[in-house]
């Protein structure tokens, strides 16, 4: 009777370690700009003028070894451009799955009164839309949302990652 308790318990914390306390954020399973394990990014939708943004959030997620982010080449079919744009609608950033190439689009009016580190986290932040990556709010991780000052990827960002793919 004892030992079936305890059993009961352990198999009870076993599941919550599973599932708790900070569980993984992906977006639906085909929301995301990798193709055979790559996201090529190109122009094909136009350019941005934020390249140190666009570049630190590509060297960043390429170099967690994961996924391979380079730029697209006359044999690659590319899957992603960096566009501008501008309007005061409160967004910083945006990812959006079109068919030909996926978009992430920086709004030059906010961009242009943030810092390099506000830039660098919104462009972190929506090539981990690219990667399924979904919103979280952990303390230190480039996929909670908002004007945040960082330019390097936080362990939950890098665990999701290793997890998703
Ligand atoms: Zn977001």
């Amino acid at each position: 009777m004892k030992k079936t308790i305890l059993f009961s318990i352990f198999v009870l914390l076993l599941i919550f370690s599973i599932t708790s306390p900070v569980s993984a954020h992906f977006m639906e399973r085909d929301r995301h700009s990798v193709d055979n394990g790559e996201i090529r990014w190109g122009t094909y939708h136009g350019g941005t003028q934020w390249t140190s943004a666009r570049n630190t959030a590509i060297n960043r997620w390429d170099a967690e070894g994961i996924i391979n982010i380079a730029g697209d080449t006359a044999t690659t079919i590319e899957d992603l451009s960096f566009t501008d744009y501008s309007a005061s609608d409160g967004v910083l950033g945006s990812w959006t799955q079109y068919t030909g190439a996926d978009k992430i689009m920086f709004n030059n009016t906010y961009f242009n009164n943030m810092s390099s580190c506000q830039r660098n986290h919104t462009a972190l932040h929506e090539l981990g839309h690219a990667l399924n990556l979904d919103h979280n709010n952990v303390a230190g991780s480039v996929m909670r949302s908002g004007r945040i000052c960082q330019s390097v990827l936080g362990e939950h960002d890098k665990a999701d990652l290793r997890q998703r793919w």
